[in-house]
């Protein structure tokens, strides 16, 4: 493959699809958080980036790497840092819808800047936003992602609220739980106070892949699952990158399967995962009963006996 700067992939996503990626801040980590969780080398946040990439370079890139892999689904908007810093994001975009020819786009952000109308508009064209959202109490966020004093962990909710009401997109929140700092009884609490209010169309819950640069444990996919049984059942919670966390198959009879997805529908990912090889095929014997139903939620397919009944009203995807 032809070594691009600020071009990345294809790497292939579960969540997302293939991705050819755009990496916004090529020559060093720049972002306004410093989680304890970043996999990149350690730097302190910054406000803004420093020489970012020119509109016209990132552009023939993707023009050259959209030949080299035409059979990519998606165009990731990411950041060897913070995306939504990148001063040129809407000049960019309109690049981008230019050349995309029926592409998906996403950006991965850590929603610091959602407070901004401006970045909501930028962020509206785009057909996915996932937005970070790690903790809802001050404290939380302030012990795990560690952000410059100016980002507002208030003013960060606020502005996702009103990115809803605007967007037609599919809007997916994403939670790195971190073993007792917002995995603890009170940030869930505060968490099933606040997200209902979101109106998210998938809340992806995950733990760290690798090891990181500070000394945090990833958790197991059972300690995820016990975590995404907390949450208010009226939340589309999806337990992400469990292919990486420990495998925990078990045998579950009819009525036990039945009774693990009317608490919480499930993914084919969370299946292979949860169930072993005598009750993945009681569960498509269910399936084929109709006992199981089939629900596609922001951009997955879920089975269970009864869907995430989310209490915001919000807009479907257009496309
Ligand atoms: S927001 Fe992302 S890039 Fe920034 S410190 Fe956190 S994990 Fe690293």
């Amino acid at each position: 493959m032809t070594r691009y700067r600020t071009i990345f992939g294809p790497i292939p996503s579960r969540r997302f699809g293939t991705s050819l990626g755009i990496d916004l801040s090529p020559g060093k980590k720049q972002c306004n958080y410093d989680c304890l969780y970043c996999e990149l080398a350690a730097a302190k946040p910054v406000e803004s980036i420093e020489n970012p990439p020119a509109v016209d370079e990132v552009t023939s890139e993707l023009k050259a790497a959209l030949k080299e892999h035409p059979d990519i689904d998606v165009i990731t908007i990411t950041a060897n840092g913070e995306p939504t810093l990148y001063p040129f994001l809407d000049e960019l975009i309109d690049r981008i819808d230019a050349v995309k020819n029926g592409y998906r786009t996403l950006i991965l952000t850590n929603a610091s800047t959602i407070h901004l109308p401006h970045i909501r508009t930028t962020l509206a064209r785009l057909d996915t936003v996932k937005l970070s959202l790690d903790c809802v109490t001050p404290e939380c966020f302030r012990k795990l992602d560690r952000p410059v004093p100016s980002v507002d962990l208030k003013k960060i909710v606020e502005g996702i609220r009103e990115f809803r009401k605007g967007y037609r997109g599919e809007m997916i929140l994403e939670i790195l739980m971190v073993k007792g700092i917002n995995t603890t009884d009170e940030e869930i609490e505060a968490f099933n106070r606040i997200l209902p209010t979101l109106g998210a169309d998938r809340i992806d819950i995950g733990t760290v892949d690798r090891p990181p640069a500070y000394p945090i444990e990833p958790l197991s996919y059972r300690e995820l699952h016990a975590i995404a049984g907390k949450f208010d059942p009226s939340l589309p919670i999806h337990i992400a990158g469990r292919h990486k966390a420990k495998e925990a198959k078990g045998a579950f009879s009819d009525e036990e399967i039945l009774t693990t997805l009317r608490k919480r529908p499930l993914t084919m990912d969370d299946i292979e995962t949860l169930f072993d090889e005598a009750t993945r095929k009681r569960f498509e014997a269910l399936l084929k009963e109709g006992k199981i139903e089939t629900k596609r939620i922001g951009g997955l397919t879920f089975y269970g006996t009864e869907f995430f009944k989310q209490k915001v009203k919000k807009s479907k995807k257009s496309s």
